[in-house]
């Protein structure tokens, strides 16, 4: 028996920052996407309500821990060092660091080449902390991803580095950007509750089973990632 269940329809803050197609995105000033639509169906599925919530990528641990939020969904990355201060399901998606340039400004091939240049990122991002961690390199830091393709588009900077989904949309989106891989690390994306909601992440983790048993996954998969 799941516990979640004996609470009704209980309200469920979720947290995400919607500038991060197509996991999540404004559409007539409504958030939309794939953690969206995966986070609903979890909600119907352990009976509860959900009440979202739009804030800055880098705000969404700290309103966690500050309970203004219950559950994170934002194509968040399980690294090691989040799992110090969160709980995380089991991985829904799994992604990588890619790389955009403008096509008539070439700098680079290849993500050692960064050093010297001036790359864009988003603030706390796992991008962030991968181009960090290179030496020389010039780093700024946007609060969105919207905001660092525009200083890439108007060549403030030469680089933007970003997850690989958002940045196959930007790159169809404006065609004067060019888009390189990277053999950055592989990146699982994971929904974060608090560190002493044990039973809420046991009762997403059941949900994210049978939401893929039961084909709903693949179709919303389907939706959201074929060309
Ligand atoms: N996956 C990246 C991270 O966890 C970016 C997530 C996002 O922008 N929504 O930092």
């Amino acid at each position: 028996v799941i516990s979640g269940l004996s609470f009704g329809a209980e309200k469920l803050y979720v947290g995400t920052n919607a500038e991060f197609e197509p996991f999540e995105y404004l559409q007539n000033g409504e958030i939309v996407g794939f953690d969206v639509d995966l986070m609903e169906e979890i909600a119907k599925i352990t009976g509860k309500e959900i009440i979202w919530k739009n804030i800055a990528f880098d705000g969404l641990l700290p309103a966690l821990q500050t309970k203004k939020i219950d559950v994170i969904i934002a194509g968040m990355t399980a690294t090691e060092e989040r799992k110090k201060f969160v709980n995380f399901s089991q991985t829904y998606y799994e992604s990588n660091q890619m790389m955009l340039i403008n096509k008539e400004n070439p700098v680079v091939k290849s993500f050692d080449e960064l050093k010297g240049h001036h790359v864009g990122v988003v603030l706390g991002y796992t991008g962030d902390i991968a181009v960090s961690e290179i030496e020389g390199v010039k780093v700024h830091r946007y609060n969105g991803t919207s905001e660092a393709i525009m200083a890439l588009k108007a060549q403030k900077v030469e680089v933007v580095v970003l997850d690989s989904e958002p940045a196959k949309n930007y790159a169809k989106q404006n065609p004067e950007l060019e888009l390189i891989n990277t053999d950055v690390a592989k990146e699982e994306y994971a929904i974060a509750v608090r560190k002493t909601d044990e039973a809420l992440v046991e009762d997403i983790d059941k949900a994210l089973v049978e939401l893929k048993a039961n084909g709903t996954y693949d179709k919303l998969i389907k939706k959201y990632f074929s060309d």
